[in-house]
């Protein structure tokens, strides 16, 4: 790595004075950015890196039709959801009618973390239940609540008593047959609901993110969500499919990755991509579970639905439909993974790879691939970004690559990231 220039450390050191030390920077070198463009982001020195990482700008970075849409709407008022406006409403509408009949309301937040901590507070108004099931290393947001059923923390937040855990991430990186897949996984969640049975804690909900971005990015075969959703029916309690990774087109193959799996989800949690970067969440759902909640308690959020972003969010829906970036996500996400099969396939320090649409994660391995090395990945990832293109890793112990750019990257992205790829390749990076 090239050693960082007196600006470099300036920028590092003023950023630790200010904001302390609880956001880690990504990357050995600080990416100073001043604007952007699609794909594209620009230091003020104009250097033009390759946003591959990027899922909040989904519609591309300044995006003019959100732009557009904010400037007018700020131009008229801004104000809180106890007055009735149009823009909730308009929105609220168009939203609903991108899931399932049955999930028939929403109510808008700020975030995904207020999202699943709201949807978690519902689920056990609802069932009477208090236990909740995630996968090993879920990550779910940041609230008292959703930290505590979000193991990626490690061992810095304790996790909640009403917790149980599964592991999917070896079963679905293997390759057995998808009727294996199905009744290992249902075997194992069968032991968490009676986990939480003997804790005396029920089960109020199973929480998953419909990608399992954190544990490596898990797309599966479609459907074996399902099968989970069914289960936790079961046993009393609910299924919250949590959006904020999967959702908007990301996965290429479905809108929301809930229905990618076919999956009969009771909640869903959305937020990230849904404004292109004007913070909004929402919790969509079935209007049984919101009459349960709303008999015993309120819910009332000061800029949760607010109309600029209300506004921003439509616009970033006018944008999917208008540029077909459902389909082009997975177009362009198969001409990912296959050329990228193809140039890394033969390589040593290659494990194996798996995407669904725009989603893709790359296993990274020692030299010789017997085990996960995420030192090689670090390295990949700083040698990328001192060419100017940014991605970043995950799983457990972050040796996964993860690629998940915005869904206007176009084929000339696409071959600008594979000729980088092709020169770490050549200094032998994937060994
Ligand atoms: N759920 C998932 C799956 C996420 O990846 C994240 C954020 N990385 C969140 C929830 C929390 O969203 P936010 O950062 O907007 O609170």
């Amino acid at each position: 790595m090239a050693s960082l220039s007196d600006d470099e450390r300036a920028l590092i050191e003023r950023r630790k004075r200010i904001l302390g030390t609880m956001g880690p920077l990504f990357y050995d070198r600080p990416v100073h950015i001043v604007r952007g463009q699609a794909a594209h982001l620009f230091d003020a020195s104009g250097n033009d890196y390759l946003d591959c990482y990027n899922n909040v700008a989904c519609v591309g970075h300044a995006n003019p039709r959100v732009r557009e849409a904010v400037n007018d709407q700020l131009g008229l008022q801004d104000t809180h959801s106890r007055y009735v406006q149009d823009e909730i409403l308009d929105y609220g509408e168009r939203i609903l009618s991108y899931f399932p009949t049955a999930m028939d309301r929403v109510n808008f937040t700020n975030s995904g973390s207020e999202s699943n901590d709201l949807a978690l507070r519902m689920a056990r108004v609802f069932t009477g239940h208090q236990g909740v099931v995630v996968t090993t290393n879920a990550y779910h947001g940041i609230t008292s609540l959703v930290s505590s059923v979000s193991p990626s923390f490690g061992t810095g937040v304790p996790l909640a008593p009403f917790l149980a855990t599964v592991e999917i991430a070896d079963v679905l990186t293997g390759d057995l047959p998808e009727s294996q897949v199905n009744d290992i996984l249902q075997q194992r969640f069968a032991c968490a609901f009676q986990k939480l049975h003997d804790g005396g804690f029920g089960v109020s909900a199973v929480l998953l993110d419909q990608i399992f971005s954190s544990d490596g990015i898990l797309p599966g075969a479609p459907g074996w969500v399902n099968h989970i959703a069914q289960a936790v029916h079961r046993v009393g309690g609910i299924l919250i499919a949590d959006e904020v990774q999967s959702g908007f087109a990301r996965t290429g193959e479905a809108f929301w990755g809930f229905q990618r799996h076919h999956a009969d989800a009771d909640i869903a949690t959305i937020g990230k991509p849904m404004a292109n970067g004007i913070p909004t969440g929402a919790v969509i759902y079935k209007h049984q579970i919101g009459e349960a909640f709303a008999s015993c308690t309120r819910y009332f959020n000061t800029f949760g639905g607010n109309p600029v972003s209300m506004r921003a969010a439509e616009a970033v829906l006018d944008e999917i439909e208008d540029r077909h970036l459902l389909a082009h996500a997975q177009q362009i996400g198969e001409q990912l993974d296959a050329q990228l099969h193809q140039l890394l396939g033969g390589t040593s320090r290659f494990r194996g790879m798996r995407h669904a649409g725009l989603f893709l994660g790359i296993d990274i391995g020692s030299s010789d691939s017997a085990s996960s090395d995420p030192q090689a990945t670090r390295a990949i990832i700083n040698r990328l970004r001192d060419m100017f293109i940014l991605i970043s890793s995950s799983g457990p112990d972050g040796s996964t690559l993860k690629l998940r750019p915005p869904l206007v990257f176009s084929s000339a992205d696409v071959d600008r990231f594979m000729q980088a790829c092709s020169t770490l390749v050549d200094e032998g990076y994937f060994g």
